[in-house]
């Protein structure tokens, strides 16, 4: 069964279909033309999710234990990709034989559960307190080809992805107890990815993240000091500064950051601040393909081989700082030289503590160089 959705604001198609578990999977633009032809002809067993919400009461955070994903598909030969378009003999996540960007709810998901009476808060008043982990994981499918990274596509396959994650940013966000939508990409190996497929993951957390929440509380320590936003006045201090900016264009400005953690980070704001991915004006998600792709590909210049990298959207809370957050994308490579790694060792692991060995200027240096 499929079911055709309204056009979303720069009118890519979607069609919904359920797979033979349940989840739903969504067509986002032209291709198939005609997805109620394709049902999933596999034999699935029920999903089992059972995911819970631990806090770490000294670090005041929550936790996801999620034991079912132990015997999740970890690095399938490109044969048994589950990501690649179906064929006559063999059946993969997506029944299709062709598509250009595919979301699907995540068979081994880190955040769900499947029995509706988790539904409530269940809030643990010991010190030794959890909670059912409601929310939902999807993955998108960047691409019907196998060995396509996103760097490869056009800035009009781009678009679509685009229009898919404004999808899900407002329609993950109507579901009760999601408090952040995030939208993110691990790409290669040394990420830990357990799927070379050029895929992105979306969270729907049930809780607002440690990083968003340490942002909103900075933010709203900064206007009670200065009577403004932290956001605006960072962006306009590194456009005044001029020395790790990458990119600019009419909405966006791609820099390094003056304190990044990693040693080639970039992150891109729009000019115009706004709270998340659905607020975004056409222009400016038009311009992002644009200036998006020409990062990535000077991360792969970097090195002289395709950057393994975590390309993660910052997007305001649902329910909390949406007058105060500003979206943004951060981008980092963990290579901080060709066949080198940054671990993330003793100094970062154990105490949060961050250490860079790349000047923020050498790197936007060498990303400038790199286009
Ligand atoms: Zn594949």
């Amino acid at each position: 069964m499929a079911r055709a959705d309204a056009e979303s604001a720069q009118r890519v198609r979607k069609i919904t279909v359920t797979l033979a578990d349940g989840r739903e999977l969504m067509y986002f633009g032209a291709v198939p033309e005609h997805p109620a032809e394709y049902p999933d002809r596999r034999q699935l067993d029920p999903v089992h999710v059972q995911s819970q919400a631990r806090r770490d009461q000294l670090l005041g955070e929550w936790v996801i234990v999620a034991c079912h994903r132990q015997d999740r598909t970890f690095q399938p030969d490109t044969s048994h990709c589950p990501l690649c378009p179906s064929t006559a003999d063999r059946l993969t996540e997506v029944p299709a034989p062709d598509y250009q960007v595919v979301v699907f709810e995540n068979r081994f998901p880190t955040l769900g559960t499947r029995d509706p009476d988790d539904a409530g808060d269940g809030d643990g008043d010991g010190l030794l307190a959890g909670r059912p982990a409601g929310g939902r994981c999807e993955v998108v499918c960047f691409s019907p080809r196998h060995d396509a990274s996103f760097a490869d596509l056009t800035p009009g396959h781009a678009a679509v992805i685009m229009a898919a994650w404004v999808d899900r940013s407002a329609e993950l966000a109507r579901i009760p107890g999601v408090e952040q939508v995030y939208c993110f990409e691990n790409r290669g190996d040394e990420i830990g990815v357990t799927l070379s497929h050029p895929h992105g993951q979306i969270y729907a957390y049930p809780y607002i993240t440690p990083r968003t929440d340490r942002m909103l509380d900075t933010c709203a320590r900064y206007r009670h000091r200065t009577g403004r936003n932290l956001f605006d006045d960072l962006l306009a201090a590194e456009q005044a500064d001029t020395s790790r900016i990458v990119l600019q264009g009419r909405h966006w400005t791609a820099f390094v950051p003056y304190a990044a953690h990693w040693p080639y980070e970039v992150h891109l704001y729009p000019r115009r601040r706004v709270p998340g991915l659905v607020a975004l004006s056409d222009a400016a998600r038009a311009e992002f393909c644009e200036l998006y792709l020409g990062l990535l590909r000077r991360f792969d210049r970097l090195f002289g081989s395709p950057a393994p990298y975590i390309s993660a959207w910052h997007q305001a809370p649902v329910h909390r700082g949406g007058d105060e957050f500003a979206l943004h994308l951060e981008l980092f490579t963990v290579r901080r030289a060709p066949g080198k790694l940054k671990y993330l060792a003793g100094s970062e692991s154990g105490m949060g503590a961050f250490a860079n060995d790349v000047a923020p200027e050498t790197a936007a240096e060498r990303l400038r160089q790199a286009g």
